[in-house]
């Protein structure tokens, strides 16, 4: 049987962090993955342009049951280290919007980079490599057994990621290793998912205004998210609605600020003060895209001035207060995130290792800790990756 110091279940941004993190203290290190290759969720992110972190990463803008687990760790890497490192490579990067950080070339970058910091710290990686089981050794220390060799280690890092694709290797592994150990798991769902309509919606949305997009303010309760949103064949995505989507429970309405920077029933009723003979169809798509102003109208037509108040009000409803109810999301198939994970009271907020559990350690999104689109996920797997690469 081998034996390593630390074995790393899982070759994604977090497990390879916590892995180079744990080589360059002179720890001997094996990180198995099961996919053949390492680092895939970073390779397609950002659209195959890595939103690597976001400078203005905050507690604020992670969900989990306890909001301040993820201070710790982040506050031991911060987005400025992992800037650091990534300059220290020469790889060049630009600030997006919102203080969004992505590869001016490609993903592949940071992973490459990965790799090659593992290299350097004498980590091992095993790829295409099941692992079947884990099992406590006697007096401390796990039994990794695996479809190549089974394994002895004195520290086990949980690092599957969470459930979201699974045809790129997500797993229920992380959950079930937990479970096996006594530690609790918050209810898990999709996060930063598309949201889906029922068909009679989807006719008046899908055919006529897939792949416009707009700048819209989508709220759920008192969460509200000013990004741009897209119109697709299946019902709504972009960025602001995948924000709230990781706030939206089934049952509840979604409203739509179509035009956030425009009071639409103050512009309507101005319009029809100074030009009255204006036509609503063509009033309209000067704040709206056209076809978007058409569903917006749905059958109301004329001239401003033939329009009452009563028709204005219902037509700035629309613009300003659109309110939509999905009847799902996606799922785990195009969610880039899974919510919900392993309980925070169980684990330690500065090493992620388990209260009750020596030598075990969670890291990255298999934790109770999911941010918010806009870089800060790969930031949480980095930064707890690395507070437990300094102690396993
Ligand atoms: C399409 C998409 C785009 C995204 N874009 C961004 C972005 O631009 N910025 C951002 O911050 N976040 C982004 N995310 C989220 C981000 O990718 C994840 O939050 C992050 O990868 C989590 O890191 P992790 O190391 O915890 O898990 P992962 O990166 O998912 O890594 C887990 C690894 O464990 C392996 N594994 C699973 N089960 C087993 C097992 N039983 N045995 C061995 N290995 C196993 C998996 O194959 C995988 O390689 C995106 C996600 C998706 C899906």
């Amino acid at each position: 049987m081998k034996q390593f110091d630390v074995v790393v279940v899982g070759a994604g941004a977090a497990g390879m962090m916590c892995a180079i993190e744990a080589g360059k203290r002179g720890r001997s290190v094996l990180v198995l993955e099961h996919c053949k290759n390492p680092g895939e969720k970073i390779r397609i992110s950002g659209g195959g342009r890595c939103n690597f972190t976001n400078v203005d990463t905050r507690g604020s803008n992670f969900l989990s049951a306890n909001p301040k687990f993820c201070l710790s760790a982040l506050s031991q890497f911060k987005p400025k280290d992992f800037i650091a490192l990534v300059d220290s490579e020469n790889i060049k990067w630009h600030q997006k919007v919102l203080g969004q950080l992505f590869c001016d070339e490609s993903a592949r970058q940071i992973v490459d980079m990965l790799l090659r910091h593992m290299s350097e710290a004498g980590v091992t990686l095993w790829t295409g490599c099941e692992v079947r089981g884990i099992g406590a050794r006697e007096g401390g220390g796990f039994l990794v057994s695996t479809g190549r060799e089974n394994i002895s280690c004195s520290s086990l890092v949980v690092a599957c990621g969470g459930k979201s694709i699974p045809k790129m290797g997500a797993s229920n592994f992380g959950y079930r290793i937990a479970e096996q150990f006594g530690l609790r798991i918050c209810e898990t769902r999709p996060g930063l998912v598309p949201l889906v309509f029922e068909t009679g919606f989807l006719k008046n949305i899908s055919a006529p205004l897939a792949g416009i997009g707009l700048d819209a303010q989508v709220s759920c309760g008192k969460r509200s998210f000013r990004e741009a949103m897209l119109f697709t064949h299946r019902g709504l995505s972009g960025p602001a609605i995948l924000q709230i989507s990781s706030f939206w429970q089934e049952g509840e309405v979604i409203v739509i600020n179509l035009t956030p920077d425009v009071d639409m029933l103050a512009a309507l009723k101005s319009a029809r003060d100074e030009n009255g003979k204006q036509d609503i169809g063509t009033f309209l798509p000067s704040y709206l895209p056209k076809r978007v102003a058409q569903m917006v109208l749905g059958d109301i037509e004329g001239r401003l001035a033939d329009i009452g108040n009563k028709k204005l009000g219902q037509i700035a409803a629309n613009v300003n207060c659109w309110q939509v109810k999905p009847i799902g999301t996606e799922g785990y198939r195009t969610a880039e995130v899974t919510l919900g994970g392993v309980d925070t009271r169980d684990l330690n907020a500065r090493t992620l290792e388990a209260r009750q559990v020596a030598g075990l350690f969670f890291v990255g999104e298999v934790v109770d800790v999911t941010g918010w689109l806009g870089g800060y996920n790969f930031q949480w797997a980095w930064s707890s990756g690395f507070a437990a690469g300094q102690v396993v």
